[in-house]
Formats: C-alpha cells, sequence, structure tokens
C-alpha cells in the first residue's frame, strides 16, 4: 500500500506514545511513576456523570446536529462572554474533544506550503498538525526567557511576515505551565493586526491557574475577527475519555470549518454534549479542588527539585513543568523510564530538547517517589 507524504511526514504523538509504553510496563509488573500523559488523575464529577446517565436513559442516542446540541453552544458561547468575547450560538461549533477542533481550524486556515508560527515550547499536536495541513513551519524559542513570552515579542515579530497564515497561542501553556502576562498578549495583538494573520488561542487550561485572571485573547480589540478561541472539558472537568470540546470564531469560520466535521465525525456524541452542559451550569467546587491539588504538587515538585538544585520558573497554570535535563533529552527520558521507572515526556517533541516534559496529575506519594527515585538513580545531577 502507499502511504501519503502528508501522513509520512509526521510522527506519532509522543505524550500518547511514551503513556502507552509505560502502561506496557505497568502491565509486565513494573511499578512506573507515570508522569508523562496529561491527564487529571481525578474522577469526572459526579454530577456531570449523572447528567451523562440521564442522558442516555431519556434516549438522547440518536444524532446531534453537526455544529452541536443548540442548548450547549448556547452555554458555551454564554461562558465565554464572561471572557469578554463577543460569540453568540451560531460562533461556537461543539467538537469531540479540542484536538478535532484545532484539526478542523488548521484545516480551514492553512493551504499547502503556507507559514504556521508555534511559540517554543509548543504542544505536541500543534507542529503535527500544521505538518499535515502542509505548512511550514516558524518555531519562536521561549526556553531561554523562563517560558516567557513578552521578552521575546521582538524576536516573534522578526518571524512573522506577510506569508504568515497563522500563529498558535497556549496560555496557560503545555508543556511549561507558562501564563503569558497582558503585555505579551496585547504585543501579540500588535504583530497579529500589522501582519493581519489568523490566531488560535487554545486556552484548554484556562481554569488551571494558580494566580491572576485569564486574559482571552479575542476579547481585545483588534482581535474578534481574527481569533479563534479552543477550549474543551477533559482538563478542567476531569473529562478527557469523554471527547469534548469546541471553537469558536467568526461564523464563516464555523461555515467553512463545519464542512469538516460534517463530513468526518458529524459530530460530538449526543449524550456528552448533555454531559458537557451540566458541566458549564454545575458546581466550580469540584475544578476548584483539583486546582489547589495540583498547586500543592507543583509546590511539591519544585521544593524536590529546587534540593537538588534545580531551579524550575514556577509554573502558574496548568499541571506540567519543564525539567531541565541532558542535551539529548531523548535518552535521558528513555533511561528515566528504564532505570528510575519515572515516564516523562521529551522536550524535543515539544520544540525544545534538553527538557522533559513532568504532568503532576499524580498524587503527592508518587511525585514525592518520582524525585526520590529519579535523585537515586543520579539523574537530577
Ligand atoms: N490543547 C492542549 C494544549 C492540550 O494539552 C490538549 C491535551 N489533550 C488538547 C488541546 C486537546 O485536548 P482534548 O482533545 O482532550 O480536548
Ligand atoms: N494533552 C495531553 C498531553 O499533552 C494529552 C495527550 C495528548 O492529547 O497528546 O499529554
Amino acid at each position: 500500500m502507499n502511504y501519503t507524504d502528508r501522513v509520512t511526514r509526521v510522527e506519532p504523538s509522543a505524550t500518547l506514545a511514551v503513556s502507552s509504553l509505560a502502561s506496557r510496563l505497568e502491565a509486565d509488573g513494573v511499578d512506573v511513576v507515570d508522569l508523562s500523559v496529561g491527564e487529571p488523575d481525578f474522577d469526572t464529577p459526579d454530577h456531570i456523570k449523572e447528567a451523562g446517565r440521564d442522558a442516555i436513559t431519556r434516549g438522547e442516542t440518536s444524532y446531534a446536529p453537526s455544529t452541536g446540541i443548540p442548548s450547549l453552544r448556547a452555554a458555551i458561547a454564554e461562558d465565554l462572554q464572561t471572557d469578554g468575547l463577543a460569540y453568540e450560538s451560531e460562533n461556537v461549533m461543539v467538537t469531540p474533544g479540542a484536538k478535532q477542533a484545532l484539526f478542523e481550524v488548521v484545516h480551514t486556515v492553512v493551504e499547502d506550503g503556507d507559514e504556521v508560527v508555534l511559540l517554543d515550547p509548543s504542544w505536541v499536536s500543534y507542529a503535527a498538525m500544521a505538518k499535515i495541513a502542509g505548512a511550514e513551519l516558524t518555531r519562536v524559542d521561549l526556553s531561554e526567557t523562563d517560558f516567557q513570552l513578552e521578552p521575546v515579542l521582538d524576536e516573534l515579530g522578526g518571524a512573522l511576515s506577510k506569508d504568515t497564515e497563522l500563529l498558535i497561542v497556549n496560555s496557560p501553556n503545555n508543556p511549561s505551565g507558562a501564563v503569558y502576562s497582558k503585555a505579551a498578549l496585547e504585543g501579540v495583538r500588535d504583530l497579529a493586526v500589522e501582519y493581519d494573520i489568523t490566531v488560535i488561542s487554545d486556552e484548554i487550561y484556562r481554569d488551571i491557574r494558580y494566580s491572576g485572571d485569564h486574559i482571552s485573547l479575542g476579547s481585545l480589540p483588534g482581535m474578534a475577527e481574527r481569533t479563534v478561541t479552543v477550549n474543551g472539558f477533559s482538563k478542567a472537568n476531569a473529562m478527557t475519555g469523554w471527547r469534548l470540546g469546541y471553537f469558536a470564531g467568526p461564523t464563516g469560520l464555523i461555515e467553512q470549518a463545519g464542512k469538516i466535521q460534517s463530513h468526518s465525525v458529524s459530530s460530538a456524541a449526543t449524550f456528552v454534549q448533555h454531559a458537557g452542559l451540566a458541566a458549564l451550569d454545575g458546581p466550580t467546587a469540584p475544578t476548584q479542588r483539583m486546582v489547589e491539588a495540583f498547586e500543592e504538587r507543583r509546590d511539591l515538585l519544585l521544593d524536590g527539585f529546587e534540593a537538588h538544585g534545580i531551579d524550575i520558573p514556577t509554573p502558574n497554570g496548568a499541571f506540567y513543568m519543564m525539567l531541565p535535563v541532558a542535551a539529548d533529552d531523548e535518552t535521558w527520558c528513555t533511561n528515566a523510564l528504564e532505570e528510575a521507572h519515572v515516564a516523562t515526556v521529551p522536550g524535543s517533541a515539544f520544540g525544545a530538547p534538553g527538557y522533559a516534559r513532568l504532568s503532576y496529575a499524580a498524587d503527592s506519594e508518587r511525585l514525592r517517589d518520582a524525585v526520590n527515585r529519579l535523585g537515586d538513580a543520579g539523574f537530577l545531577d
């Protein structure tokens, strides 16, 4: 069989690949501390599960409108309005996961040969999606500035041109945990307007922040018509396996991208959308409890690494941090998994060689264990 250039030019998702390797080792009886995949270790809150079960019992099991059930689109628009985004239902497309949302948007705005700009470190799938769409990638490095965007706005300006089609911004950030400052986002706005480019603002970690307010890029003056806001239910509501996300943007984009959705996945699962509605309408306490737990774990890891003389810029959101490791981060990660039985993802997968990404969505005992194992086996020297 012949395979297309499109598909052979990308690798499988590194995050999912390491996590399945860790699961295989565990199935062989090895006790692995798995800090690889970015998935809350909490169960989906009860009120959401109940809404999902009720929806199945009511018979919400047939096709949904491709763009999403009206009540969920309306609730999402209302939620986004609280961030200062002037979206209505018709600006919202409900998708089976934020990953699918990103995939559809990238394929709707990126032509073969178009330039896509990423801020590295950047989540693994951005580069892959852009490459599948035939994009040329330009990458701006934030690893020398404690992963902050503001100090590299000049470099970003230098990287953009009239040929740039798309810039992807992700704050709070996977994999660094950085939250970009207002000045940084305003700088992005100025550049996006100057070069007339589309910006995807991936805000999937919006509700997992440890300080400060969230600023939604699309709410800044001049950004509404060029921003696509992506979010989903996986992280803040511990719903990774339900597969529910969305994007919001100009109605023309919804119409065009809607063709990809209607010819591929059709829609997100109907009863899952009803569960999503409960997540938006229900109590926020379960999310707050998760965020408090993540913050404690973040501090535990930062202290643990500091005791080994390793300073990591404090992540202000999401549940990841970048641990500086050997220049050959892939070998470091493989050895850390095989010898210390701690699973992490090589920074190179995120465009940041020399680091390992740690997801601290694991309980405190396991995190302590991870630092001890890495320390005892000489991986933190
Ligand atoms: N964006 C970022 C930055 C992520 O870390 C993830 C993680 N899965 C996604 C999008 C996709 O999330 P999902 O498809 O589970 O909604
Ligand atoms: N986004 C998570 C991560 O980065 C989940 C895995 C994935 O979808 O790639 O680990």
